[in-house]
């Protein structure tokens, strides 16, 4: 299964990615573990992604294209993943596109977790993360807001978005999750 997950900061996603790892053994491909890595090993993509990180802005497109476009290649995505926090943009989303076409391996479903903005500002001011100061958080709901949340209408077009939705327990909003994937299995 080629899956796409798509939150806001705060909506659980992490926590339910994990979940689906288990259940389904999709790759898990997450830019946002991968940019972390890349920063605490100080590499060149990471010293330059570090600056909008912190700041609670989107990485440049390309810097972030060219990360999963490698990784893609690598033997344990070939049977499937979660893309978990990618696309994140339009022009993400189209290279994705142009890079699962040239494969003919289209994606199997977009899963949308949605929550609501005030339900996401007091979960998020519960965390302890460097990019959770309020302002780094108020900034990554902007940056959802105006450049990723355009995607659920991208992906609605092409009858990929199944939104859940993410108020519950962790376990309620997980078995909305398996429902929905065990009928692409
Ligand atoms: P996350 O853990 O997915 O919330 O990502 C943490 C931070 O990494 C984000 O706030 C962005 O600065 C950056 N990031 C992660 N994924 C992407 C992406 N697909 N495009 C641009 N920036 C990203």
């Amino acid at each position: 299964m080629r899956i796409v997950f798509i939150g806001p900061p705060g909506a659980g996603k992490g926590t339910q990615a994990e979940k689906i790892i288990a259940r389904f053994h999709p790759a898990h491909l997450s830019t946002g573990d991968m940019l972390r890595a890349a920063r605490d090993a100080k590499t060149e993509i990471g010293l330059k992604a570090e600056k909008y990180m912190s700041a609670g802005q989107l990485v440049p497109d390309d810097v972030i294209v060219g990360i999963i476009a490698d990784r893609l290649k690598e033997a344990d995505c070939q049977t499937g993943y979660l893309l978990d926090g990618f696309p994140r943009t339009i022009a993400q989303a189209e290279a994705l596109d142009k890079m699962l076409g040239e494969k003919g391996t289209p994606l199997d479903v977009v899963l949308e977790l949605r929550v609501p903005d005030e339900e996401l500002f007091r979960r998020l001011a519960g965390r302890g993360r460097a990019d959770d100061k309020p302002e780094v958080i108020r900034e990554r709901l902007v940056a959802y807001n105006n450049q990723t949340s355009p995607l659920l209408d991208y992906y609605g077009k092409q009858n990929l978005l199944q939104t859940i939705d993410g108020l519950g327990s962790v376990e309620e909003i997980f078995v909305r999750i398996e429902k929905i994937l065990d009928s692409y299995k």
